[in-house]
Order: structure tokens, then C-alpha cells, then sequence
């Protein structure tokens, strides 16, 4: 098999771009206005909306009307979240994804088991790639700042939209035809939580530079680290270990930013292309390049997971007995501060309505 260099994409016959390339990826979609699935213009094709947060699943939780909060900490109305999207590929994700998923989501947490039991967690993995990279192109019409005298800054500014590449391609996957090789399904985990009824129904964080999604809808977690081939989620197994308990909102957002944490200390993170047979992409691979030997982790930063944990479950923090509230962002900042665990390391029942000790992330190097 001959690897495709990366700053070329690859159309097959019928012009249906199989491969699209990084140079392409941001020059046309993230930059530009093309479709983010095919790559077609808005001036070949008809275009439509696609909700970022899929229409089915506002409906299934019923928050059409609620808000989502941004990454510059304003709302955005969950109905209205859309980003544009050409008519053919907005149906073909409807049927690959929508149709199956929400289906197996309307039967809650039993019905999203079966549907791993019978197909295993591919197309979940795909699709949360896929909410992933919608978020984050959402983002590049998003202002920072809604008071422009000082210039019209976007919450994408900041984005090196190169990095999003490795998740574009499994987002599209379904699209593109590409098989998905071995090591490069990354950690996913999958966990019934409690419907507390003073939580939300839903809920969403994203951990851009650590690549990990994760959802909430009703009883049902889902945790993703797209690029590290499943090695967080061994790391992470001290922490997992421990969590003996149903997970309230605030605990499961907590055990996101444990892997979103793993994963950016990962040393040795294995890398991803996609290889063809030929030049009209016939069988297109995304493939995985693991390091040699063991996965190593840089010692750990409390700083850095801190930082992650703030920006994950700041808005949990309240004024307990012990802090104010904003004692409790600063010990969470250093990640002195856990809604999952006490003091002694034992899960916590109740969660964020107890008084909080402060305790220490424990994961291992493996
Ligand atoms: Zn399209």
C-alpha cells in the first residue's frame, strides 16, 4: 500500500473526494465555506443547516430552548446551534448516524448497550467525532467578544485547525468510505449516571487541546479521547476503580477532564494517517502509528490538570462551609479539589451537595 502524502487529497472517478487533505481541510472548510463532509462549494450544491447537537436528541431531552454554554462562558440557544451543510451530506449523516443512534438513545442507557453489544462502538466513535469537529467549526462564527469597538475576535482565533485533521477524517468516514485501523479507535467508555432530577437532562464539555468529548443525555455518559488508541483509559483505571457509585453531573464531567488529563500528559502519543492502494483511494485506511515499547506519561502537572478541571467544573464550584466560592476555583485550579472523591479517596454520595474535602487526582503511569 502507498501512503498518501498529506497535502494532497484524493478524489476517486465520480470526483467524490475520498481523501481530504490537511491543506485542504483548513483552506476550504475551516476557513472556508464548503461542505465539511464532501468539500463542495455552496455555489455546486444546495445547502442546509445542521444542528450541531442533533435536532432528535434536543427533542429527547427537550431543551430546544436552552442554552448551551460557549467556550468564552456566554449561551448559546441549543435550537439555533446549526452550522452549514450540503443537503446530500446532511441526509447521508442522518441516515449513518441520527437514525441508528437515536434510536438505540431512545431506549436509554439499555438501549445504547445493545446497540454496542450488536455493532460494537465504531459508529459511536465516529459520531462523537463528529459532534467534536461540528462544535468547533461553530466556533470560527462565534464572536469572543459580542463588543467589537475593540476588533471582531472569534472564539475559533486561537484554533490550529491542523490539530482537528485526525477527527475530521472519522467524521467522515462513513463518507469517505475509510476503514478504521488498527489503534486508532481511541478510549471511549460508556456510563449509566443517575437522572437526578435537579440536573440537567443533558449535558456537554469539550477539552479541545486534549481532543475528548464528552456527552451526557439523560442516564447516559459517554466519554471519548479521540487521538490516544485507548491508553487513557487504562490510566485512568485508579480513578475508575474508585468511583463506587451512581456519578451526579458534576462527577461525571470530573471523571471528562481525568482523561482529558491522561491524555495530555501522554508522552509518547502514537500518531495517524490515512493510506491507499492507489491513486483513486481505493481501500482508503485511516491507520495508527503507535510508539515503540509502553505508553510513558510526563510527571504530573497538578497545574495543567487543574487548569482542565477548572475550565470543566468551574461553574460546579459553590460556597461550601470551608471556601468561598472562589477559594474553591483556586483549589480546584491546583487540583486540590474533587467532587468524586474525600479526603480519605472514597467516592462520594451525593456529590457536589456534600461538603467537599480537598483531595488530589490519583492516575497511574503506565
Ligand atoms: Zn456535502
Amino acid at each position: 500500500m502507498m501512503p498518501i502524502t498529506t497535502d494532497k487529497s484524493i478524489y476517486d472517478k465520480t470526483g467524490r473526494l475520498r481523501f481530504c487533505s490537511i491543506d485542504k481541510f483548513v483552506s476550504d472548510i475551516c476557513e472556508g465555506d464548503h461542505c465539511f463532509i464532501c468539500g463542495r462549494h455552496p455555489s455546486k450544491v444546495p445547502f442546509n443547516r445542521e444542528h450541531v447537537i442533533p435536532n432528535w436528541l434536543l427533542r429527547n431531552v427537550n431543551i430546544h430552548s436552552g442554552n448551551i454554554q460557549l467556550p468564552n462562558g456566554r449561551l448559546h440557544r441549543y435550537g439555533s446551534y446549526t452550522i452549514p451543510c450540503c443537503t446530500e451530506c446532511n441526509t447521508g449523516l442522518a441516515e449513518h448516524f441520527e437514525k441508528p443512534i437515536s434510536e438505540a438513545f431512545g431506549k436509554g442507557f439499555s438501549g445504547l448497550s445493545a446497540l454496542v453489544e450488536r455493532e460494537g462502538t465504531e459508529r459511536l466513535f465516529q459520531w462523537m467525532a463528529l459532534l467534536f469537529v461540528k462544535m468547533h467549526l461553530k466556533d470560527k462564527t462565534l464572536l469572543q467578544n459580542p463588543d467589537t469597538r475593540l476588533g471582531r475576535f472569534y472564539i475559533s482565533d486561537g484554533y490550529d485547525w491542523s490539530t482537528f485533521h485526525h477527527m475530521h477524517c472519522l467524521a467522515r468516514a462513513h463518507y469517505s468510505g475509510a476503514k478504521i485501523g488498527k489503534y486508532v479507535h481511541g478510549s471511549m467508555l460508556f456510563v449509566e449516571v443517575g437522572e437526578n432530577s435537579e440536573d440537567e437532562f443533558f449535558d456537554i464539555a469539550t477539552v479541545s487541546s486534549a481532543y475528548t468529548l464528552y456527552i451526557r443525555v439523560k442516564d447516559i455518559a459517554i466519554y471519548t479521547v479521540f487521538d490516544d488508541s485507548g491508553i487513557c483509559l487504562e490510566a485512568v483505571e485508579p480513578v475508575l476503580s474508585r468511583i463506587t457509585g451512581v456519578m451526579n453531573s458534576a462527577q461525571a464531567r470530573e471523571l471528562a477532564a481525568e482523561l482529558a488529563a491522561a491524555n495530555i500528559h501522554l508522552k509518547n502519543p502514537p500518531s495517524f494517517g490515512t493510506r491507499s492502494s492507489n491513486a483513486d483511494g481505493d481501500d482508503l485506511e485511516i491507520i495508527a502509528l503507535p510508539p515503540e515499547g509502553n505508553a510513558e506519561f510526563f510527571a504530573k502537572s497538578n497545574n495543567a490538570i487543574g487548569h482542565i478541571k477548572r475550565s470543566v467544573l468551574g461553574s460546579f464550584c459553590q460556597a461550601t462551609a470551608d471556601h468561598t466560592r472562589e477559594e474553591a476555583l483556586e483549589l480546584l485550579g491546583s487540583n486540590e479539589y474533587s467532587f468524586l472523591f474525600n479526603s480519605e479517596g472514597v467516592f462520594v454520595t451525593g456529590g457536589d451537595k456534600e461538603d467537599l474535602q480537598p483531595v488530589r487526582s490519583e492516575w497511574s503511569a503506565i
